[in-house]
């Protein structure tokens, strides 16, 4: 397995480890018409030091499964719920999403914010829908072109990036293909990408080569997200992070 202990000394103070928001992860849940009255068992699936598990501890009736394959970021969740006075709705689990221990049909709900592109769009849709209940509902973001045409130099860097990043129709017609009925769909705003995952990053470079003794690895770390982030500025009309909310059908 790969070594994350760089990846992780990057991202784990991080109020979040991708693009995001309180207010997008709240009209999610008014999207999704989530059921405030009644108990809710959910899964956050990738859900890094919690972002949106604490949000949707504090807002609803219910029971999260806070699934991430790194402990150290789970460890970090735990102690914000106690915090904000929640532990007792959520229960980390430490496991890969491609191998998930759920039985059939025990959620109500599945989550998952900037997470599902390790294992694909389609394989985490597919593989996931069995531990949703008739009727219950899947909420995922996922990177998205906003248009059918985009200059070439981006095409490139994305399809190395994560070969799967395509348009909102495309991403629709997956979820149809899939038995899911696709209810609504929204993209993140700009201040999600810049002020709540870039700007803070930035801020942790310094600090972050210093602890790590400027090695060539963690210089290599830095330099790929500032590409990332220099793409971003320069190319932020052509895509987003598109949240896609669909129900798993009765039949
Ligand atoms: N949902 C969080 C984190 C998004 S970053 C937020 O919005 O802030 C993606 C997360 O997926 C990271 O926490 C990373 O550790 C986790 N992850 C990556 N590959 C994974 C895998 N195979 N199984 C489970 N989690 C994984």
């Amino acid at each position: 397995m790969k070594d994350y202990k760089l990846l992780i000394d990057l991202h784990k103070t991080a109020a979040r480890q991708g693009p995001g928001g309180e207010i997008e992860t709240k009209t999610a849940i008014k999207m999704a018409r989530l059921d405030r009255s009644r108990h809710l068992k959910i899964a956050d699936i990738g859900c890094g030091t919690g972002a949106s598990t604490l949000l949707l501890a504090q807002e609803l009736n219910a029971s999260i499964t806070a699934v991430d394959f790194l402990p150290e970021f789970l460890d970090v969740l735990q102690s914000k719920a106690r915090l904000h006075g929640v532990a007792h709705k959520i229960t980390p689990l430490a496991c890969s999403m491609d191998s998930l221990p759920f039985s059939d049909k025990e959620f109500d709900t599945i989550w998952s914010e900037g997470a599902i592109y390790n294992m694909g769009f389609e394989a985490g849709i597919s593989s996931w829908k069995r531990f949703l209940k008739p009727g219950g509902m899947i909420i995922v973001s996922e990177i998205t072109w906003l248009s059918s045409t985009r200059p070439p130099d981006l095409q490139a860097y994305w399809e190395k990036e994560y070969p799967e990043i395509d348009t909102a129709s495309s991403k629709i017609g997956i979820l149809e293909r899939h038995g899911y009925s696709p209810e609504a769909y929204f993209v993140l705003p700009k201040h999600c990408w810049i002020e709540n995952y870039y700007r803070p990053m930035q801020n942790r470079f310094v600090d972050f080569l210093h602890r790590n003794g400027q090695s060539e690895q963690a210089k290599a770390i830095v330099d790929a997200e500032k590409n990332e982030i220099a793409m971003y500025e320069k190319y932020n009309v052509y895509y987003s992070y598109g949240f896609y909310v669909a129900k798993k059908l009765e039949a």
